[in-house]
Order: structure tokens, then sequence, then C-alpha cells
């Protein structure tokens, strides 16, 4: 349930890990060639083709100025078949495929240890073990949370829901988040916003649209089913009908998805007693009393006016209503820990309905992901000793130095920007750090109890150990050297408030990184990587923040002026793409990260040029360095998707459908016209002066 507002301060490289639990990538083993056994090492041959390309995969009948995506991707695109139990796939879900094997064996050699309770064997193994064990789930059936169900259906006024609001694993209609105060990024701040619902983002409840209708109906069902396997309401279906309308009034207020990814906007420090009179609605002190937090009286506002108005909502909702909507929720969100009934209705909705995939994910792939979500780290730390050699980070490290060295030319070179703000940008640029692989200091989860026969307890205890361990340093300065994703992850972030940019060690591997390939092609692939989340610390979002993290306006007027014209140009591009029938790509909503791309792709492209030294570049079986350059950006993203999937992300997700992360960012680039000979009737054409030149 909880959204993560920290889309406003930490920029993801892909849509796979900015997404809810059943949203999230699934995996298998399907059409997967697994190496569970080694990494790949320097002085072999490259994982992909002869020099780290696919050239099988390109459809050689499409003009690369129609389709870039099709010539580089096509035929693969044409042929390959999407696993039954994936809504989509990709080279980040092959590559999350692998992760998943390698975790897998992680986890049965420590659950074969039998260490001592406490130890970071015993519990991935125990927290696996129990997942795994259906017949003790099935002879269990409810009771495992038999007493949060009693403690729903015990709530007698608001002031109760609110404190069951407030408790963790409990659904709300606020959510509270620890991260660094934007203005003063060495201390943290306590944020309170507004959550998800049951469907993915508001335009599923308010669109009219015939798909979203007939999803619309089938939640109404499925929140009906739920409630009477869960023998938890009187009237199923009046209840579904309620909490239905209830989550639709709440959508209405929720702000969409470009305004809540505005860091000014979000931005509302308030005292309590502020907010208090301003959303008087809901009752605030039991709420932060059960997180913990009652005697905090410094808060943020994220979303202000569905703060005020949730509350209100809250305020004339029948207690029944929010009891029953409780109810549904928590038993959706433990779904997986429960009897198969409750799992299968879960995956029949969010699996089939709303994404489109016909089959559920084996067991073994969710329990990984289970223990993954709880032990990250615990886990990450036996991936990295591994899978992870030692001179990826030294590579890597002198890819960031050259992607830096790239963009300081590049902003000396900007004929729009000017003089007091270049100054600026260098200066933040130059305090850029990269993280590389792996935390240098692990999560110590010692005082987390995991049981091999208590599933759904241990999924509650991993959530509240985890809310402990941000309470605990609320009042300590920010943890720099904190990760906010895992080694054994398949994706990177840019952090604003400790402007970093951070590549998990699985990200590390072909087709992003190859230290066999050519350098053209990791130039490409994991070097415009690089740059996309360097490029997050300069895009419309990641500007506002200064050289140490805090929100700070450090821009000339004129040139905010111009760096806004620009940016509303790309925008408009991007509205221009259509996913599927009638469903366009928000360009506003995903204007962050096509700035990333498109600077991204510069940056590498410029970086690959000062690597020759002056030195033309090599021709491979035809194909010239740039050629190879922009091939190999095309095809670490190739990916096909179901519609129901690819609706949900153009509707609910920052990120551009992949197709258009490539055909978007190119034709606004110079050297991909004159490498692949793109001329004015091409599809993808656009006129010098229409090319949008932001970084
Ligand atoms: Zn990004």
């Amino acid at each position: 349930m909880r959204r993560s507002l920290w889309t406003a301060a930490v920029l993801t490289l892909a849509a796979c890990a900015a997404e809810a639990a059943e949203v999230k990538t699934p995996v298998s083993t399907a059409g997967t060639t697994a190496d569970v056994a080694a990494p790949s090492l320097p002085g072999g041959k490259a994982a992909v083709g002869d020099f780290g390309i696919d050239l099988a995969a390109g459809k050689k009948s499409v003009r690369a100025g129609d389709d870039f995506f099709a010539y580089a991707n096509g035929t693969w695109e044409d042929t390959f078949q999407i696993p039954a139990d994936k809504a989509s796939f990709g080279e980040f879900e092959r590559l999350d495929d692998l992760s998943k094997q390698r975790v897998r064996a992680i986890i049965e050699a420590a659950a074969a240890a039998h260490a001592p309770k406490g130890t970071p064997q015993q519990q991935i193994g125990d927290y696996y073990a129990a997942f795994m064990d259906q017949a003790a789930i099935e002879a269990n059936g409810l009771k495992p949370i038999q007493p949060q169900l009693d403690e729903i259906a015990a709530a007698k006024s608001r002031a109760d829901v609110a404190r069951l609001f407030g408790t963790i694993g409990f659904a709300s209609l606020f959510d509270t988040q620890l991260p660094p105060d934007f203005k003063n990024p060495d201390r943290y701040a306590v944020f309170i916003s507004e959550s998800t619902l049951g469907l993915p983002d508001r335009d599923y409840y308010l669109k009219d649209d015939p798909q979203l209708k007939a999803v619309r109906e089938k939640y109404v069902a499925y929140v009906a089913q739920m409630l009477t396997l869960g023998g938890v309401s009187a009237d199923p279906h009046a209840d579904a009908r309620a909490i239905m309308a209830f989550e639709t009034e709440a959508s209405k207020v929720q702000w969409p998805v470009e305004q809540r990814r505005d860091a000014t906007a979000i931005y509302n420090p308030r005292s309590k007693k502020q907010l208090e009179a301003y959303a008087p609605g809901f009752p605030w002190q039991p709420f932060l009393e059960a997180q913990r937090l009652g005697a905090r009286e410094e808060l943020v506002l994220a979303e202000l006016s569905a703060i005020r108005d949730l509350a209100a909502l809250f305020a004339r909702t029948p207690v029944p209503t929010l009891k029953a909507f409780l109810a549904f929720h928590y038993l959706n969100d433990n779904a997986g820990e429960l009897p198969k009934r409750f799992d299968e209705a879960r995956f029949a909705f969010y699996g089939q309905v709303l994404r489109g995939q016909p089959q559920q994910r084996e067991r073994w792939q969710r329990g990984v992901d289970a223990v993954d979500d709880a032990l990250g780290e615990a886990v990450g730390q036996l991936y990295v000793a591994q899978y992870f050699p030692p001179q990826s980070k030294a590579k890597m490290q002198q890819l960031v130095a050259d992607l830096r060295a790239a963009l300081s030319e590049r902003i000396d070179a900007l004929d729009w920007m000017s003089t007091p703000t270049k100054s600026r940008a260098h200066e933040k640029l130059a305090a850029f750090t990269a993280k590389i692989g792996y935390p240098d200091k692990w999560k110590d989860y010692s005082a987390l109890v995991v049981r091999a026969d208590d599933p759904s307890g241990n999924a509650r205890r991993a959530a509240e150990w985890a809310w402990d361990y941000q309470i605990a340093r609320l009042d300590k300065p920010v943890d720099r050297s904190e990760w906010g994703m895992t080694p054994q992850e398949i994706n990177a972030y840019y952090n604003a408030s400790n402007n970093e940019i951070v590549f998990p060690a699985a990200i590390l591997q072909p087709p992003f990184f190859d230290p066999n390939a050519d350098d053209a092609v990791n130039y490409g692939a994991i070097g415009a990587v690089i740059g996309h989340e360097i490029g997050h610390g300069f895009d419309d979002q990641g500007r506002k923040f200064g050289p140490d993290g805090a929100m700070q306006d450090w821009w000339t007027a004129k040139d905010t002026e111009v760096f806004t014209a620009r940016t509303a140009r790309l925008i408009k591009q991007f509205n221009s793409f259509e996913a599927l029938p009638g469903l366009k790509v928000n360009g506003a909503n995903t204007i962050g990260e096509n700035i990333g791309d498109l600077g991204g792709l510069n940056m590498a492209h410029e970086a690959y040029l000062i690597s020759l030294k002056g030195k033309p570049a090599p021709v491979l079986e035809g194909l010239t360095g740039d050629q190879r350059f922009f091939l190999a950006y095309a095809q670490v993203w190739r990916e096909k998707f179901r519609d129901g999937f690819l609706r949900q992300l153009v509707l609910s997700n920052e990120h551009a459908p992949p197709r258009f992360r490539v055909n978007g960012p190119l034709p606004n680039i110079d050297a991909w016209y004159t490498a692949f000979d793109v001329k004015p009737g091409d599809k993808l054409y656009l006129a010098p002066e229409e090319r949008v030149r932001i970084w």
C-alpha cells in the first residue's frame, strides 16, 4: 500500500523497481540461459555476439529512421513469445531471472547450514522454508492473521480506525515516510503523504474508458470474493460496493502522478497543530502514536490538498465501511502467505485481469522475492561474495569518471546557459558521488525473529523491523552510506538528497556491462545508464537540488525559462507517442526520465568519442563505432509487454515504455542521423531546429 514519495528525490532507471509488490517484475526460468555458476570475467569472449550486440535480433527491412527500436530488435520482437508467467519480458527480466536463480541457490545453501538462531543463514533459510511450506499454510487457514482481523472487527470509533491506519501492516489513506529533509539533507523528516489504493492509480477509478470500466467491475467482484473467503463481512457485495465508492472518492482528491513528482509541490513543512487545523477530519494523534511518532511536532505534508480532502472523506465515511476497507486490504496484502484460495483469487485479479498475465509464477520464485524484500542485504552480502568480481568495480569507476568528464565539457559548450548557472552546474557535478556494487556497511538483521513455521508472522515482523530501523535513527544524522536497492536488483538510481548515483552489482552484467565487449557497446549500454542517472541530477526536479543535496534554486531566472521551454518541447514530443490504440504516453509524467535518457545518451556518446583519443573507431562486421553505440543502447531496452501491463505502466509509472525510450531521445541527437543515414521523410526525422538540446 505504500507509495514511495521518493519519486521526487530518488529516481530509478527502470519501471521494475518503482512498483508495488504485485506490480513487480515477475520472474521465471523460461526462455533463459542461466549461468548460476560464475560471473563473466575480463579476458574472455563477449557474452552477446562477437562484440556485445545480438545482430540476429534486428530487422533490416525496417528503416532505422522509421522505427529504430524495430530496426535494432524487430526480429526478436516478431519471434519472441512472452513466457506465460510474465507480464513483460526483456533484458531486465532476463537478468532478474538469473538473480533469482542465484539467490535461490544461496538460500538453499543457507538452509542446509543449520546455522544458530539469529544468524543470517538461519533467517534466510527459515524465511524461505516458511513461505514454501504450503501444506502448513493450508492447514493453518486464517489462524495466523486472525489477531489482526479481530483487531479490525473490534474497532468502534474513528480514533480506533485511525490507530489501525497507523499500525504497520494495515491499509491506510495516509503513509508516513522518513526520508532526508529536502531542505536539510543532514537530518531526517517525517513526511505524510497520500497512500495507494487497491487499483494502480486514479485513472483506473475515474477515466471514462471501456477497458478501465471492465477492470473496475472485476475489482468490485474481487473485493467481494476476498471478503467472502475471509468470512469478515455479513454482506460482502454491499461492502465491496461501499469500498469501491470510498476508494473512488479518495482517488478524486489524490494527486495525479505528474503533480506527485514535483519536489517543490510536495514539500510543505507544518507543525502538528497546523496539520490538525488544516485537515481536521482525521484523528492525527492516535495515527501518529501508532507509528511511534506521537511526540513529533514537526511534519512535512506531501500532497497538501489531498491530505486535507482525504481527512474530510474519512470524517464522512461510516465506520463500518472503513473497517471493511481495512479487512479487505489486510487479506489482499497478506494473500501470498495465506491458503491457495486467497493467493489464487488475488492473482486472478492483479495478474490476469490487470496485467494480462496467464499464469502465476512458480512458488519458489515468489519465495525468493519474499526473502529479498525482508532480508535483502543479508542475501546481498552472500550474493556479491560469489557473483561480483572486484574488477567490475574498478572498470565502472573509470566509466563514471569518463561520463563526468564528458558532461563537464558539454556544460562548457552549452549555448543556452549563462556563466553563473554553468559554474553552479559544475559545482554540483563535481560533488556527485557514485556507489557501485554493494554497500560498505551491511544492515544487521539479528533482532528480526524468523520462524520456519510462521510465514505471515515473518512478513509482519520484517515490516516492523524495517520501520523500527528508521524510527531508531530518526534524530541522528542522515546515514549517507545507506543503499535504497539491494545488490541483486537489476536497476540503478539517483538520490537527490545525497547527490549520488547508485549501481547495484546485478546490473553490471551483459548486456549492460561486459568487460569483454567492444567499448562502443559498453558506452551505449552501461554508459547511457550512468549518464541517465547523472542526468537525473539535472532533470526538471533534480535541478532543484544543490551540490550538498539540499533543495535550493541555483539557476538564474533566464536559464530556468530557457530550460523550461526546452523541456516543454520534449514533453510535447513524448505526448505524441501511442502505446496502445487510444492510449498516449504522458509526456509530463515521464519528463524526468526522458531528460535523463536524452542527457545520458549525449554524455555517453561524448565519453565514447573522448575515449577514442582522436583515432577513428574500428569498424566491426561492417558496423561503425557510432552504429554499435546506438544499437547497444536500443538492445538493452528491448522488451515485450502484455497489453494490460503496458496500460498500467503508462497510466501509473513515470517511465515511458521502452520502445519510446529508444525512439524518443535518438531523433534529438545529431550523431544518430549520420550513423544511420536518417533523412527527411523518415518517420522519426526531426529537422535540426526541432531537435531538443538540453544537456
Ligand atoms: Zn531514471
